[in-house]
Order: structure tokens, then C-alpha cells, then sequence
């Protein structure tokens, strides 16, 4: 096996509305086929246009409720609310689902990275953004190169942010491991790998959360793997979603 690079793009300015990230990142590193390039989901989304001043924002009866409870800005909840599909956990935070299936804390708003009073939403439909991104690399660069948007998301169960894909494309999400033999010959019945979010982990903490300026990072040599992407629990399946609802709407 190949020894796998991992290489934070370095030098891109801040991003702004109409910048093409993609031709930005191929003029300062040029990609390989089969690489996997991360991109942290805030600068896609500020690329185009996922972001909004809070002074345009008017707060819902809900939002001036839920900020008072949980000591935010009722813009930003509103904010948060807009974003959302649906609201797992209304205190102390906002926990929701989003339409393409991601779970987060405040819906993913930031309020980071960006000038004051700003917020950034997570590209709405991320599956779709990382196809095109993969699709304007190909026409730039003419490598095949995979994509995974990335985020930075709180857990359960562990404290620390890790980071996640919330889009992707080039590879399937899940490497499933169902079937295989383990080294004394045992049929694994259960393993199916989150690969996507392994990579977009890593990506994270080479990118970091604050001033490092670095929003791309390039996996190369990464051997391929095969699964599939429902990388997202059905409701039926989810339990933790199922005993939070229950405990809220009590
Ligand atoms: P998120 O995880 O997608 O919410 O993004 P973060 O705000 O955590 O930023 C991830 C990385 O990208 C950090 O190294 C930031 O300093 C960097 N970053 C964020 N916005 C920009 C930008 O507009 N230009 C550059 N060059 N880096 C940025
Ligand atoms: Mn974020
Ligand atoms: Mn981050």
C-alpha cells in the first residue's frame, strides 16, 4: 500500500460571494486522480451565497422564546429555525434535522470565520454541491478527483467537536465491511465503516477551527473502498432521536 499524503491547501484569501473555490484551489495545488479533497462546508457556503446579515432577520414568536431560553441572539435562533427540517431538542441548545438528513447542533449556523454580525448556513443540498464541485474540478483540471464538504459537529456521548461529511461524491460514504472474514475466520455481521467521516475528521483537524486560514485539504493514495451511502439512520432506526423527541415533547 501506498503511503497516504495528507495536505492542507495553503494561501487561499477569504472567500466571498461568486468566488470559484475550485479553480482557487487547483491554481495553488494541483490535483491527482483518485485524491479526495475536503472542503470545510463554511467557505461553499460562502461561495454562494449561504449567508445572511442578522439585521434582515425577523425573529418568530418561537425564536424570541428560544432565545431567551437558551441565551442567544433571537436572529440567530430564527436563523437556526429557517435552516431546520425538524427540531429534535429545543434546550439547552438547538438540536435539529436538516432536509438532506444531517443532525446538528443549531442546525449548523456559524457565526465563525465570517464578518460580525453574519451568519452562514450549511449549503442546502450538499450531496448536490459536492457533485458539481467534483464535476468544475473535472472541467478545470481534468483529474477525477472525490469531494467531501465538510463540518465541524458536536457528538453524543464524547465531548469534543469532530469533524464530518455532510456532502460527498467520487465514493460511497459507508465502506461495508458485512461478509468479510476477520483473521481467525469469523463472518462480520455488523461492521459498516464511516469512511466519509473518518477522512472529514481528519480533514478537520488539519484545517482547525479558527484563524489557520486553511479550508482545503487533499488526501492522496487513500485505497478505494465499497459499501453504500445511506450514511443517515432511518426514523424507524434512529434511537436517539426517538428517546430525545419522546423526552422533549413530554
Ligand atoms: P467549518 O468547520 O466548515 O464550520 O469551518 P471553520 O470556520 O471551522 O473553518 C475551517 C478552516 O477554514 C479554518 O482553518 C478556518 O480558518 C478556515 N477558513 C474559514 N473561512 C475561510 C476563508 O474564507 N478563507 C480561508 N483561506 N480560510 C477560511
Ligand atoms: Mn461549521
Ligand atoms: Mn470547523
Amino acid at each position: 500500500m501506498e503511503t497516504i499524503q495528507v495536505m492542507g491547501v495553503q494561501g487561499l484569501p477569504l472567500i466571498h460571494e461568486g468566488d470559484d473555490i475550485a479553480a482557487m484551489i487547483c491554481q495553488r495545488m494541483p490535483l491527482k486522480d483518485g485524491d479526495i479533497l475536503c472542503i470545510a462546508s463554511t467557505i461553499y457556503s460562502k461561495a454562494h451565497g449561504y449567508t445572511k446579515k442578522l439585521s434582515a432577520i425577523t425573529p418568530s414568536g418561537r425564536a424570541v422564546r428560544l432565545g431567551t431560553l437558551n441565551g442567544e441572539d433571537p436572529r440567530f435562533v430564527q436563523a437556526v429555525l429557517d435552516a431546520s427540517a425538524d427540531i429534535i431538542l429545543e434546550h439547552p441548545f438547538i438540536l435539529s434535522e436538516l432536509a438532506c438528513g444531517h443532525i446538528g447542533v443549531r442546525a449548523g449556523v456559524d457565526q465563525s470565520n465570517i464578518e460580525d454580525g453574519m451568519v452562514i448556513f450549511l449549503p442546502p443540498d450538499p450531496m448536490k454541491a459536492a457533485a458539481d464541485l467534483r464535476d468544475e474540478l473535472k472541467a478545470i483540471s481534468g483529474r477525477d478527483a472525490g469531494i467531501i464538504i465538510t463540518d465541524t459537529c458536536g457528538r453524543s456521548f464524547r465531548r469534543g467537536q469532530t469533524g464530518n461529511a455532510i456532502g460527498w461524491s467520487g465514493f460511497t460514504a459507508i465502506r461495508d465491511f458485512r461478509g468479510d472474514c476477520d483473521l481467525f475466520g469469523h463472518v462480520l455481521k455488523i461492521t459498516e465503516e464511516a469512511v466519509a467521516d473518518e477522512i472529514a475528521g481528519f480533514a478537520n483537524f488539519v484545517m482547525g477551527e479558527s484563524d489557520n486560514g486553511v479550508p482545503a485539504v487533499i488526501f492522496r493514495n487513500c485505497p478505494a473502498w465499497s459499501g453504500h451511502d445511506q450514511l443517515y439512520f432511518t426514523t424507524d432506526e434512529d434511537l436517539t432521536k426517538k428517546v430525545l423527541k419522546k423526552e422533549w415533547s413530554q
